[in-house]
């Protein structure tokens, strides 16, 4: 089977299924109603030392905050309302423990949920969740936990969201393989910026594999073997021999300047999610943050973290990056990235509609928290702030107004921070592409946010596979619009980066080198490959080659040309 390869690396391994099950619950009579009642009360008991191993699990990796969610849960199975009405309902109804738990939890949500208080709003989802679990135990049906496996295991599932990937062990997770997605899906980034190989979009595969069965696949091609002969397990290996030789080669680049032949130094960046991906940066050798994607601090938790997490989380990374620049894109909420709390409506074209600075604009408040978290955090490192998604110069403006509002309280306040912190925009939308001129002028840097303006300007959705073939990086269109923002930047003397996915592309790194970009940010792992092309190159030659490409007509020709004129092999 083949998808599109996302993330490199051989993998060897078992597969692991998450199978989305729907369940259905049926009306049994039941003779004898204490057994029963025993068989609810064993899945109750192995209910409470499951949450209880993920509330250690959480707790330890993650922190209270998010650890809380599972202590709530333990409180309703250790709360004996809940239990004896559904032990009642056993008895007295003379019915399967299913059917009796499923009529008593919907009578205590719809009760919840029917509340004012949002507090007890939130304990109806707290009892949808645990009566799923406990339906899942009396249904047999397996749950999967991925910060729980215990075997190595190869995760082929439909989709995963960005808080299963958050969750995933990646000792234990050699690889996954998704039905739907694209190299910018966010559970492709994750992969990357894990550096655990990956494939997406690769129809119907859930239901061509089954749990145990031996995969072994190459995440830069996108080709997968199911119960492959030994022959080719063999030439896996081998496959896998060679990959680690070529990773350890490129570790030798680590410390070296990213410089080119004739003394251009660029700045090699890396994007990341959460203090925890530093780990990765910091060994690839990261000369900077170019972008810290912050939504991923607000994911899996029930409400938005306060200012007070979000200083500690913006002020770690600061300081661990030691002075290094460290580029904090505020919330781009919406999209594929949804965040319950907010509830964000259901939108036809969700990547066109309330997303990103138009959430922030909309609801101040939880923006304004976050401006005071990142403006104290810059006392402690070299910290600069981006807005996502600008369309226009009034959107510039009114950030920048809500940013100057926040800065007058923490003066007031006598609250330290960097009065001379830059901002800049994300350049991924067509229309801020066309006015770049005018924005430079506003901004003191831009990053080209290619994931997005790929989409935008060809008008082809990034997370749909049926047309992942027209979602090309080569277009002449992109590469034009590239060449007009990092123009427009040095006409204004603003530096520019570009922190999509086609900044460690190393088919286009020449070119963009070529083309003047100032910073590339990308996921760790691709680091090291960028700085071994861009120390092959001068960029005298490179800008001759992008004067070249972008008058080509065709995105197969530009990446033909590439190909022909400029020896990648280093
Ligand atoms: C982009 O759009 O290129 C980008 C870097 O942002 P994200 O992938 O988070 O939308
Ligand atoms: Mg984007």
């Amino acid at each position: 089977m083949k998808g599109i390869g996302v993330s490199p690396g051989i993998v060897i391994g078992r597969v692991l299924l998450k199978e989305e099950k729907q369940i259905l619950v049926e009306k049994r009579d039941i003779k004898n109603y204490e057994e029963e009642i025993q068989r609810f009360k064993r899945a109750i008991e192995s209910g409470k030392s499951e949450i209880q191993d993920i509330y250690d699990n959480v707790l330890k990796n993650m922190g209270e905050t998010e650890a809380s969610i599972f202590e709530a849960h333990l409180m309703i199975l250790e709360d004996p309302e809940m239990v004896e009405q559904v032990e009642k309902k056993i008895e007295e109804n003379k019915v399967n423990a299913e059917w009796a738990l499923k009529e008593i939890s919907e009578m205590f949500i719809s009760m919840f949920e029917a509340m004012d208080n949002e507090y007890m709003k939130e304990r109806a989802a707290d009892i949808k969740d645990v009566t799923s679990r406990l339906m899942k135990k009396l249904l047999n049906i397996e749950e999967v936990n991925f910060s729980e496996l215990v075997n190595e295991v190869i995760i082929v599932a439909h989709d995963l969201t960005p808080s299963d990937t958050s969750q995933i062990d990646k000792n234990k997770v050699l690889g996954f393989i998704t039905e739907i997605g694209g190299r910018t899906s966010h559970s492709a980034i994750m992969a990357r910026t894990l550096e655990i190989p990956a494939i997406v979009a690769v129809k119907d595969v859930t239901t061509k594999v089954k749990n145990g069965d031996l995969i072994v696949f190459d995440g830069e091609e996108g080709l997968i073997h199911i119960n492959p002969e030994e022959q080719i397990v063999k030439l896996y290996e081998d496959k896998k021999a060679e990959y680690n030789k070529s990773q350890k080669q490129l570790s030798l680049l680590i410390g070296k300047e990213s410089i080119t032949i004739d003394g251009i130094r660029v700045e090699l960046a890396a994007n990341i999610g959460t203090p925890k991906d530093l780990e990765s940066v910091i060994n690839n050798d990261g000369e900077g943050i170019g972008l810290f994607r912050s939504e991923f601090l607000y994911m899996d938790r029930k409400t938005a973290p306060s200012e007070e997490e979000q200083f500690e989380a913006y002020k770690e990374v600061a300081e661990k990056m030691k002075n290094k620049p460290v580029v904090i894109r505020t919330l781009d909420v919406g999209g594929d990235k949804e965040l319950e709390y907010l509830n964000l409506p259901k939108e036809m074209n969700p990547f066109l509609g309330y997303r990103a600075i138009r959430v922030c604009l909309d609801k101040v408040d939880i923006f304004k928290t976050q401006l005071r978290a990142i403006l104290r955090a810059s006392a402690y490192g070299n910290i600069k702030i981006m807005f996502p998604m600008i369309s226009s110069i009034e959107e510039l403006r009114a950030a920048k107004a809500i940013l100057q509002e926040v800065r007058n309280e923490l003066i007031k306040e006598n609250i330290k921070f960097n009065e001379k912190l830059e901002v800049g925009i994300m350049i991924e939308i067509p229309a801020a592409a066309i006015i770049s001129d005018l924005l430079a002028k506003e901004v003191d840097f831009f990053s080209i946010g290619t994931n997005d303006l790929i989409q935008y300007t060809t008008a082809v959705d990034r997370m749909n596979e049926k047309i992942s073939h027209l979602y090309n990086p080569f277009h002449p269109a992109l590469l034009r619009l590239v060449k007009l923002v990092i123009d427009s930047a040095h006409k204004e003397n603003k530096w520019v980066g570009m922190c999509g996915e086609v900044a460690g592309d190393p088919k286009l790194i020449p070119i963009l080198i070529g083309m003047g970009l100032d910073e590339f940010s990308m996921s760790p792992i691709s680091i090291l490959k960028a700085r071994g092309i861009i120390r092959n190159i001068s960029q005298d030659k490179m800008r001759d080659l992008a004067q070249q490409v972008i008058n080509l007509p065709t995105a197969e020709e530009v990446e033909n040309f590439i190909e022909k004129n400029i020896n990648l092999k280093h």
